[in-house]
């Protein structure tokens, strides 16, 4: 029997998915893929140093299953420094930690991450009647923020 899978939390996807080496055409590039479980944790543990416990917590998974996680991101982000390959962050069973806003006055809906400030404005035609609705969804299995919303499955993002 397969345990139930469990979602991983994370705070935001990371600003660029896709890092490749300079001056090598694409074509003649193999590829690591990054889940991004796997970049969260390296982004708890080795930038904002926490201790694994603590960044466990965070995640929403158990400590082993932390260290498993880092122990295979920090092999692949070596392996595509050393070897030369591009690293490519996507995937992963996760639940974004981030805050979902809509606009009445535009229908504008947009989503924050969960670690920032509240915005005052929509973003698109500046009107202040604006309303959070569903906090803490999650989302994967493509079609980014707003679609697939309280979803959480393994795959793709
Ligand atoms: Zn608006």
């Amino acid at each position: 029997m397969p345990r139930p899978f469990k979602c991983r939390r994370v705070c935001g996807l990371p600003r660029a998915a896709y890092f490749k080496p300079a001056g090598i055409p694409v074509f003649a590039l193999e590829q690591v893929n990054l889940t991004v479980d796997e970049f969260e944790a390296i982004r708890l543990a080795d930038l904002e140093g926490l201790y694994q416990e603590e960044a466990s917590k965070r995640m929403n998974i158990s400590r082993q299953t932390f260290g498993n996680i880092i122990e295979s991101a920090h092999k692949k982000i070596a392996d595509a420094i050393v070897n030369a390959k591009v690293l490519k962050i996507e995937g992963g069973a996760v639940q974004m930690m981030q805050r979902y806003f809509l606009c009445p006055d535009c229908t504008n809906e947009w989503v924050i991450p969960y670690d920032t400030g509240g915005p005052v404005e929509c973003p698109k035609c500046q009107g202040k009647n604006i309303r959070e609705a569903l906090q803490d969804h999650g989302w994967a299995g493509g079609g980014g923020p707003g679609k697939g919303r309280g979803m959480c499955r393994r795959g793709r993002i």
